[in-house]
């Protein structure tokens, strides 16, 4: 059996980490995990955490790290995800990275690598603008794109470097289609010996 693989993939909004994630996962057959997409799946369909954190992340503040990390160890404790996993958006502050770190300790595991896609700014702007105007989403001016990618820049910054201290993190180029940037992925996996 091969050994278990931990992962984590980042990538600004609108750099395709979504649908990169999920080829990701099926190539290591090990489920995707994104706290943004349990967040949401909660706020739908109006459970105790959804109406905790409907406010919050309508306003795209940070959820607090105690109820992201107790939601994560939950998750994390899953049959499907005792033989690694995917993690998406997790961990997004310092307090998250101990508290994974921790958790994966006590599990005698640790990250493996982190996917790190990289974007040009103006290029993933400039797309998203005109995917706004296509659908009409006329709250999605320039403005607010570019902000969500400062803030994404910002919060991200110290999480990765954490990881790059660590000697893990896995840049890769990704801009381009589908195909090529889910190539490179596995490619500088590959040659991390993953
Ligand atoms: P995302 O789809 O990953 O951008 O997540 C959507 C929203 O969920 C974020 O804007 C936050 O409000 C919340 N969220 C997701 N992941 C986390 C996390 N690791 N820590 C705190 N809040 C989070």
């Amino acid at each position: 059996m091969t050994k278990p693989i931990h992962l984590l993939i980042v990538g600004a909004p609108g750099a395709g980490k979504g649908t990169q994630a999920a080829g990701l996962a099926e190539a290591y057959g090990v489920p995707a995990i994104s706290t943004g997409d349990i967040f949401r799946e909660n706020i739908k369909n109006g459970t105790e955490l959804g109406k905790r954190v409907q406010e919050i992340t309508a306003q795209g503040r940070l959820v607090p790290d105690t109820l992201t990390n107790d939601l994560i160890a939950d998750r994390l404790s899953q049959a499907d995800a005792q033989e690694g996993f995917l993690l998406d958006g997790y961990p997004r502050t310092r307090g998250q990275v101990e508290f994974l770190t921790q958790l994966l300790e006590e599990r005698g595991a640790k990250i493996d690598a982190v996917v790190q896609l990289q974007t040009d700014t103006d290029a993933v702007v400039e797309r998203l603008l005109k995917r706004a105007q296509e659908q009409g989403r006329v709250d999605d001016t320039e403005d607010v794109i570019r902000h969500r990618q400062e803030v994404y820049e910002q919060e991200t910054a110290p999480v990765v470097d954490i990881y790059a201290e660590r000697g893990v993190v896995v840049e890769v180029d990704g801009m381009g289609t589908v195909d090529e940037v889910g190539r490179r992925i596995l490619d500088g996996l590959k040659a991390k010996g993953f």
